[in-house]
């Protein structure tokens, strides 16, 4: 439920509501806007009665939300969230920003000049993963700790923040350490215990949509991290399954516009596991950027050929550095 104040209310009203709020059992937020404060009820399960409260000072109405995410709904935070990354802003009203890097970190060469070219050609921030969701067990699981050490020199000598994947509770302090955005894949998006813990841990979390996931369950996943505390999230759309198999995913464009009207969250686009291929790459990141993403993760290795995972959508330097320049063109033709 969302109490909507009048421009006009104190905070006195509002203390007032807010102990109303308490003594039926539940939790009052208060939501300040620059046009008038909303107080957020928490913690109910089904229906409030609102009478008490409707009647009381400086109320203007009440609004009951259905949805399973309240926290992350512009119902109950209308002003966008900022994401700050390192010093790198991810958000409304912020430049798009490009996330570069390889599937996973394979050696100090690989990720170190990846990571010097990605800077080179106006990248923002440095992906790669150490740890890594393969589909089969007998796949090249990530270099774990030794590949987030590399992380750490590559994101050192190119100045780029490191976005990195935690797969699991039982690391989340040492992936913490080394990442200054910490992903949580397509198949964890419904971790619940792991989503809880990055709630609790200050540092800003990229959350994929999982595979199979609608629009409600990806919000309701991150209603879990804001939950406990954590508002620094981002989503990131990565394609869905559908019937098609001509792409390894389906592309769902349309959530980006879908959901900068649902939340105040900034939402990404990654082209490359949405597509896996790398031709179709570079002309998805344009239109996500036309759909208004808030920024994009791609795929580039220095040989594509001999990556230990997804080579098929990664990137050439020359591609990267040719998309690079389109997204420069395309971005100041929107401005
Ligand atoms: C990744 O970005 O490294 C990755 C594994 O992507 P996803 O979780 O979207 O499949
Ligand atoms: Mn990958």
């Amino acid at each position: 439920m969302l109490i909507v104040m009048n421009h006009n209310a104190t905070q006195a009203d509002v203390d007032a509501i807010s102990e109303v709020v308490k003594d039926m059992g539940f939790r009052a937020e208060p939501i300040p806007g620059s046009e008038r404060t909303a107080i957020g009820v928490l913690g109910n399960h089904g229906y409030v009665d609102d009478t008490k409260i409707l009647e009381m000072s400086g109320v203007q109405r009440v609004l009951h939300v259905s949805k399973p995410y309240k926290l992350v709904s512009r119902d109950f935070h209308p002003e966008p969230t900022i994401v700050d990354v390192a010093g790198v802003k991810v958000g409304q009203g912020c430049r798009p920003v490009v996330v570069g890097g390889p599937c996973a970190v394979e050696s100090e060469e690989q990720i170190v000049k990846t990571a010097l070219f990605v800077k080179k050609c106006g990248g923002d921030m440095l992906r790669g993963g150490a740890f890594k969701p393969r589909t089969g067990p007998h796949t090249f699981q990530g270099l774990r700790e030794e590949g987030l050490k590399l992380l750490a020199i590559a994101g050192k000598e190119s100045g780029l923040p490191i976005v990195t994947e935690i797969m699991s509770l039982d690391n989340i302090g040492l992936v913490a350490e080394y990442a200054d955005l910490l992903q949580v894949g397509a198949r964890n998006m419904q971790n619940f215990d792991l989503l809880r813990e990055l709630g609790r841990i200050r540092k800003p979390v990229l959350l994929k949509r999982g595979m199979s996931a609608t629009v409600e369950e990806f919000l309701a996943a991150a209603e879990y991290i804001l939950a406990e505390g954590n508002e620094q999230v981002i989503l990131c759309e990565r394609g869905i399954r559908t019937f098609e198999t001509a792409t390894r995913n389906t592309l769902d464009l349309s959530v980006v516009p879908l959901i900068k009207e649902l939340s105040h969250l900034p939402i990404m686009v990654d082209p490359s596991h949405a597509t896996g291929k790398r031709s179709l790459v570079p002309p998805m990141t344009l239109a996500a950027m036309v759909a208004g993403a808030h920024g994009v993760l791609v795929e580039v290795h220095p040989e594509p050929e001999k990556a230990l995972s997804d080579g098929p959508q990664s990137l050439t330097f020359p591609g990267f550095e040719h998309l690079m320049g389109d997204v420069k063109r395309l971005l100041n033709y929107l401005a």
